[in-house]
Formats: structure tokens, sequence, C-alpha cells
């Protein structure tokens, strides 16, 4: 029997489907025949399909790489309901539970693993899958590996060198939204051949498209002009901050209409109500933040509506793709606002780190000897640059071959013994139990809780980390003591000499700044979007490469609304009165405003690590220029310091 025959048997019996739906047979066909795949199907298509099936058809364990906590554990579920020997390692699992799975791993007992990225750059955890036999390595949101791609993950960067190292050739790059760059830019870091990028296309016939640029102040009337003209039936409106989410939901409940808010600030109780309440409506209006809708598989849904500006195109073709997955019209309208450019431009100019800053964070880890490890965390605080930009920078460092990571761990642990110590090291011989007894003596005891810094104790003990974090692993396992750790690090190798600091300063200066000039232009793709003459279906198609013959005939364009232009925004002179402002606070010598790129921040209202920590949001010049684009602002505080 060929592949095909198998395939489709499987998808009968296994998952309970009569047939493939587009692009699934062509993906997994080639995948069966050993090919790298790179499926691009928009959301809801049936991306999952395509490694699931292979993964029970292939000898081996399938590792599928996804950045959602919360679709691993559906998809799991949904796998082990059929039987299927699935399983995920994300961080929310308890050490027990991760250690079984690993029991299971290593004995061959699993089909299909979820993790997720961070996992797969831990160095433990490479060993073990370069000693399992993996048949597939499947890559969810693939789209996140380009750079050039509007949600670049650093950790996505080193996914394609994994399966280098381990020797994986058949990979699965799944994602909704790609370009044709970043898909070719995927395609490319995988190795997958022209004729194997599926591409289904994303054209959602039943998808109205209304877009309108208008001032700021006009929204909350067309909002609720085309809500009461519109068809009746579950609506999400997207909004940017969660205090829109909040007041706009209160305005629409004020109207009379069925409005819930929804955002991450929300506790995780009133999150499930929501969700909830809006799967079972047939009516409600659930107004949110981006954190709402992944994972949502609602098919009546009847109008997506943008109440702000979506930072890409990308973003935008994502989320109204959750309206009408039941076929029938739905209505996705976009109000496009000046305010908005403004404050997406400035959060992506508030995050490019500062010349300074960079120099100094190399000078730090490039002194830091041939192994090292470092707290994201602290070197954010320390240098000023947010969270994620400092593992950005980590890892651009590791491409240009100068670092190696050795992987996640925790230096900071606490344990509390359930026996005394006498009983514990009772269970093992001597070696082992001289062993523990060291370890115990270089916990500093508090009142119920031993303090342990791991990396001190491997020191002192001239032991590694990994021995002594595993003592304390089995210990927890075995019932002895119960763990608590934190102060995650991430470990590293050098694996160069040094390298020539100003020309790699100017290296990492410009790639931040490439970045930022990338994510303003996506911005813009959207006000074109908006303010487009012509078919919108046929222009967000364009972008998405893809070509509509004739016009939909029923988008805005089609429907008649000629385009509005964006009502201009008056620019705000920058006069002696700002002047006077820049040297006051700068006269105030904040620790935290010391480069000009710092103080713009602050004067844009963006704040920082160092900014927040000496609390300057509540300094009354915070946020002061907060309507004037951060470029503007930036010459002038320049023009002022000199
Ligand atoms: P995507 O990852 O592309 O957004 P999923 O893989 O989550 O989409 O699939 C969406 C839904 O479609 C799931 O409920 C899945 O079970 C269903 N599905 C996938 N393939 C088929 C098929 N061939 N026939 C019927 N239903 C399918
Ligand atoms: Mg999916």
């Amino acid at each position: 029997m060929s592949d095909i025959d198998d395939a489709r048997r499987t998808l009968r019996e296994t998952f309970g489907f009569t047939q493939f739906r587009g692009g699934q047979e062509q993906a997994i066909t080639a995948l069966l025949e050993g090919r790298p795949v790179l499926a691009v199907f928009p959301t809801g298509a049936g991306k999952s399909l395509c490694y699931q099936l292979p993964a029970l058809l292939l000898d081996g364990l399938t590792v599928v790489v996804s950045p959602l906590i919360a679709l691993m554990k559906d998809q799991v579920d949904f796998l082990v309901r059929r039987g299927v020997a699935a399983a995920r390692l994300d961080s929310t699992l308890e050490p027990v539970e991760a250690r079984r799975i690993l029991d299971d791993l290593r004995a061959d007992r699993l089909k299909l693993l979820y993790v997720a990225p961070e996992r797969l750059a831990s160095e433990r955890f490479f060993q073990t899958l370069s000693k399992t036999k993996v048949a597939l390595l499947a890559v969810d949101e693939a789209h996140c590996i380009s750079e050039w791609g509007h949600n670049f993950r650093p950790e996505y960067l080193k996914l394609a060198r994994l399966a280098r190292r381990l020797g994986i050739a058949r990979v699965l790059a799944l994602t909704a939204t790609a370009t044709p760059d970043v898909a070719s830019q995927v395609a490319r870091a995988f190795g997958i051949a022209d004729a194997d990028v599926v591409i289904t296309g994303f054209h959602r016939p039943n998808l109205e498209l209304h877009a309108n640029a208008c001032a700021a102040e006009d929204r909350h009337a067309l909002l609720l002009k085309s809500l009461k003209a519109g068809l009746a039936g579950p609506t999400i409106v997207y909004v940017t901050l969660q205090k829109t989410a909040e007041d706009l939901a209160d305005f629409l409940a004020g109207q009379g209409f069925d409005a819930m808010a929804y955002h991450a600030g929300m506790n995780d109780e009133r999150r499930h109500v929501v969700q909830d309440q809006f799967m079972a409506c047939e009516a409600g209006i659930v107004v949110a933040t981006i954190a709402f809708g992944m994972g949502i598989d609602k098919s009546n849904i009847r109008a997506v509506y943008h109440f702000n500006l979506p930072k890409s195109l990308e973003n935008f073709a994502q989320e109204i793709g959750r309206a009408g997955r039941d076929g029938e019209p739905a209505r996705c309208e976009l109000f496009a606002c000046a305010e908005d450019v403004l404050t997406l431009g400035n959060f992506t100019y508030g995050d490019t780190p500062t010349p300074e800053a960079i120099a100094d964070l190399l000078k730090e880890i490039l002194g830091l000897g041939p192994t090292f490890d470092i707290s994201a965390y602290d070197l954010s605080q320390r240098h000023d640059i947010r969270q994620l930009v400092v593992q950005t920078l980590m890892t651009y460092l590791e491409l240009e071959g100068i670092l190696e990571a050795t992987g996640p761990f925790y230096s900071d642990c606490k344990f509390r013994p359930l026996r005394s110590s006498g009983e514990i090291l009772a269970q093992y011989d001597a070696p082992r139990a001289a062993f523990l007894r060291q370890v115990f003596r270089q916990a500093r005891p508090g009142k119920i809780w031993f303090a342990l810094d791991v990396s001190e104790v491997a020191r002192n003990l001239e032991e590694t980390r990994e021995r002594i974090s595993a003592a304390l692993n089995h210990l927890e396992e075995k019932g002895d003591v119960e763990l608590q750790l934190a102060g995650l690090r991430q470990g590293y190798r050098r694996t160069t000499g040094d390298p020539d600091l100003d020309e790699l300063r100017e290296r990492l200066v410009a790639r931040f700044l490439d970045r930022e000039r990338r994510d303003i232009a996506r911005v813009h793709s959207v006000l074109e979007y908006a303010q487009a003459e012509g078919c919108l279906t046929g222009r967000l198609l364009a972008y998405f490469g893809e070509t509509l013959v004739g016009d939909c005939g029923h988008c805005a364009r089609c429907l008649g609304e000629p385009p509005i232009p964006l009502p201009p925004v008056p620019e705000r002179a920058l006069g002696s009165l700002e002047q006077e402002m820049v040297e006051r606070v700068r006269s105030e010598r904040h620790k935290a405003l010391t480069s000009s790129r710092q103080l713009t921040r602050f004067l844009c209202g963006l704040v920082s690590p160092a900014s927040s920590r000496s609390k300057l949001a509540k300094h009354p010049q915070f946020a002061a220029l907060a309507d004037v684009p951060f470029p503007r602002v930036l010459d002038f505080v320049k023009s002022v310091y000199n």
C-alpha cells in the first residue's frame, strides 16, 4: 500500500475525518517521502493534522515546537482522547510530571512531544533528544524565525541550527501569516524546496472588509453606527490598551449592548468566564486586547472590529481570520486614527536600545570569561534595556558566532526537609550520602526553608551545577524534601576570542535600527490599506503575495465608499517652554535619564526598566510630549543637550 493510502486510512480511523482539506495531502505526502515542508494555511485550515498524521505513520518521535502553551494543552488532550501517545513539556508542569514525561521520552514511549521553544535551547534537553530517534520536527508559528517578520522571537532563530545539529532532515514549518519575503526566509532556513512550499491562499470570500480613516473622537459614534447596522451575532472589538478595553466595554454596555472586556490584566477566573460566555453566546460582544483569540474556535463570529490600529497587516489578517469560519458573511471593519500611528510607532522606538547601553552590555558580557551565566532580568535592569530586547541581543551574539547557549537553569533553590536528615541519608550508599551531606552543609538555614545558591555551591564543592540540581530533584521526587526554584539564569560558552568591540557594537546597533525601520514600515502598511483606493480584499491579498482575479464585489470600496484620507493631526510646536521643561528634568539628574534616548522615552511616556524602578511614571513631566513622534522629541532633546 502506498504512503498516501496509509495516510487516508489514518485520517479516517484515528482522526475520524472523511477527506483531506486543501494543502494537507500535498504537505503530508512530501513529509512521508522525507522532504522538509513549509505549510502556509490560514488559521483554522487544519495545519496541525499535517504533523499529527505523519507522526503516527513515521518510525520515531515527532517534536512539535509551539510558543502557545494553551494551544499545546488543547492539542495534547485531543490526541490523548484518540489514543495517541502525546505529551507536552512546558513551564506550567509540576516537576514530577515533567520528569515522568522525560522518562517516557527516554523509554521511547511517546509519538508526539510538544515543547516550548525555550526548552529546545536547553543543553540537557538537547542531550536527551540527541539520544532519541526524532522522525519529524514541526515548527508552529514558523514566521517567528524571521527577523524581518512581524513577531520575531529570538529563541526561534536557533531552531534551524538545532535541527541540523540533531540531524533532523524532515521538518514541517507552519504559519498562517507570511509575506513572500518571510516565507522564503523560513524555507531557506530549513532547506525547503520551492516545490514543497504549500500555500493554500488566504482568500476568504465571505469576509466583508471595511476600512475608515477617522479622527479619534469620531470612533465611538462610527463603531455604534456599524454595530447597529451590521449583522447581529457574536462580535470581537480589538483595542490596543487594557484600559481602552475596559472603557469601551463600559461604553457599549451603557448603550445597551451585551459587551464584556477581555485582556491579560484580568485574573484567570474572570478571563475564563468571559471566554466561556462568548463561546456560548449568540450575540455578545467582547472588547479585547490581542490577548483574546488564540485558540478561540467559534465558527459563527459575525464581526471583528479594529477600534485601534493593529501593528501590522499580519496581525490584522490573523485577527479578522477569526470571523465567519462557518462561511457565512462577516464584517471586518478597521478604524484608522493618526494618534494610533503615533502610539504604535513610539512603542517601537522605545524598544531600541541606546548605543551606549549596547556597548556597556557587551563589555560586561565579554568580560565574563569562557563560561558564564547571566540573568536576562538583571542585565535588563542594569543596562536599562527591556528583557526581551536583552534576549534578542544575546541571540544576535550567538548568531555572530561569539557565544553558544548551554541552557537555562535556576540558581536560587530553597528546600524544606520532609524527614530528618538522618532518615534521608540512610537511604543512600556511603559516597552518595557523603555528597548529600556536603550539599546540606552548604545550605543556609531559615525558619522553615533552607536556601542554596546552586552555582556557588557547585564552585565550593567543585561539582557540576547539574549534579547538585539532579540530586535535589531526586530528593523531591522521593518525597524527602519540598523544592522551590527561582532565579532563572542562562548559561553560555564563549566560542571565539575577543572580537573587535567597536565593530561589533556598530553591527548590533545597525541590526536594531533595521528592526525599528521594519516595524514602523509595517504600521504604515496598515495605514495604506485603510486609505487604499480600489478593492480592499485584493489589496490585503496582494500584501501576502496572492492575486485576486477581479474585485471582491462586497468590500467598502467595491460597494462605492471612497477612501477617506487620514485627518492630519496638528503638529505640536516644540519651543522655549518645552526647552525649559527638558532642562528642568535634566537638572534633576535622574540616574535613569542620563542619555538623550532615555529622556526621550520618558517625555514620550514610555517606561523602561530603570525608569519604572525609579517610579518616574509618576513624575509630573512623564509623557509630557506623548503626542509628539519619538524621532522629533529625540532630535529636540539632542538639540537642547548641545
Ligand atoms: P490551524 O492550526 O491551521 O489553525 P487546526 O490544525 O487547529 O488549524 O485545525 C482546525 C480544525 O480543523 C480542528 O478542529 C481540526 O480537528 C479540524 N480539521 C483539520 N483537518 C481536518 C479535515 N481534514 N477534515 C475535517 N476537519 C479537520
Ligand atoms: Mg495551529
